[in-house]
């Protein structure tokens, strides 16, 4: 099987995507990555190689000469004088939220899109986005193949007390219980296990994503069982400008007495708290670490802490735990939080190798260590393109 499958990761204010070439049945090589970000402020256009070289590179001065619509058409004309002679055989999507609906990736068609049309509620800053780009391919090329992946899919499959809320039980059938995301990160780094530390693949693993979104879940025998991350992408640890964790008194509180209305608290929950409320410094790890200022320091130790009550909890949930992974790109680009998380989940059984930390891992724990601790770099477009791939394989 051969020919190009394009990935595409659309948001509310940036559009990632790459290009795979099909090497063999089951094989890909990574072509061309890129982005268009500050869509609707000040777009930028970014394309490289494998080997990092940039091939396009372009701004846009104001967003009203550049809307969504105009720069995918720009990145497709741009795309597709690149791909010269190659055919493009199919396009895969992230699709934020698949519902209880989707437990697997799946080939797109009309009653799909009905369907996930349906779960715009459980996810009104996501989905929608996710849809524009899907239509806008099918608008260029309606022959294409195009497949939906699904970021709640892998942790299907939950059992029911950690999926559930204390909650009225009408509810959970209304769709109100913890989905858990970031779960095509997940599940490449399962398979990825399989690959770089087999002895724990099957075993008790808690792996933090730690991006500018971050969530951890425990991974059993290369399931996912548990998630800090539930009905919405807010929940869990404290992220680069979303809260986490946050008692529901707190939004009634605000709502009844300080006269916050929806569009309010979600300015608040997602975009002013996390680490830049925390610090009033910055959203990035990288200035928070640099910072002098005492309120970045106690961000950092809060980012710190919060991640290891989460690992004690999945380490309960799954009745012990075998290895810690870290990934995305804090958790692959940070020693000093990898380092404080490891020193601080010692009590655990687990010791850092301080010199494989600096360098990056894989493995970042020393050989007497009883619980094994990882860096894995994530890579969700890929895992995109490789389900991409199989379900063209069955048409
Ligand atoms: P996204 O969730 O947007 O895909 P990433 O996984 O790329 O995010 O992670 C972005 C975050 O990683 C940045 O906000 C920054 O805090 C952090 N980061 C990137 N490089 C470094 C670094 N060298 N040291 C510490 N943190 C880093």
């Amino acid at each position: 099987m051969t020919g190009l499958i394009v990935v595409l990761n659309g948001g509310s204010s940036s559009l990632k995507f790459s290009i795979y070439q099909m090497t063999g049945e089951t094989d890909l090589e990574l072509s061309i990555k890129g982005q268009m970000e500050g869509i609707g402020t000040a777009p930028r256009f970014i394309a490289k190689d494998r080997d990092g070289k940039v091939l396009g590179e372009r701004q846009w001065a104001d967003a009203s000469s550049a809307d969504r619509v105009f720069l995918f058409g720009y990145l497709a004309g741009w795309a597709t004088g690149q791909i010269k002679d190659s055919e493009v055989v199919g396009a895969g999507h992230r699709v934020v939220h698949g519902g209880t609906d989707f437990s697997a990736p799946a080939l797109i068609d009309n009653a799909l899109m009905s369907a996930v049309e349906k779960l715009v509620p459980l996810a009104p800053l996501h989905l929608p986005h996710n849809l524009a780009y899907i239509k806008a391919a099918q608008s260029m090329n309606p022959e294409l193949p195009q497949v939906a992946c699904f970021d709640t899919a892998f942790h299907r499959g939950h059992p029911e007390v950690a999926e559930r809320f204390a909650l009225p039980e009408e509810l959970y059938g209304a769709g109100v219980r913890r989905y858990g995301f970031h779960g095509l990160s997940y599940e490449y780094i399962a398979q990825e296990l399989q690959r770089v530390a087999p002895e724990i693949a099957e075993g008790r693993v808690v792996v933090a994503h730690l991006g500018s979104g971050a969530s951890m879940c425990a991974i059993k025998g290369g399931r996912s069982i548990d998630s800090t991350m539930g009905f919405s992408a807010l929940d869990g640890l404290p992220m680069g400008t979303r809260c986490g964790a946050l008692d529901p008194a707190v939004p009634l509180y605000l709502i009844a007495e300080k006269g916050y209305d929806v569009p309010a608290l979600e300015r608040l929950f997602y975009h002013d708290s996390g680490m830049l409320g925390l610090s009033g410094v910055s959203n990035d790890m990288r200035d928070l670490e640099a910072s002098e200022d005492p309120r970045a320091k106690l961000a950092l130790d809060y980012f710190v802490y919060r991640i290891n009550r989460e690992l004690g909890a999945l380490a309960a949930a799954m009745g012990g735990l075998d290895a810690v992974v870290f990934t995305a790109g804090i958790g692959e680009r940070s020693p000093e939080t990898r380092a404080r998380v490891c020193a601080d989940a010692g009590w655990l059984g687990l010791h850092l190798d301080e010199a494989a930390n600096q360098a990056g891992g894989p493995r970042i724990s020393t050989a007497e260590s009883a619980v094994s601790a990882w860096v894995i770099p994530t890579d969700e477009e890929k895992m995109i393109a490789l389900h991409t791939q199989r379900l063209l394989r069955g048409l």
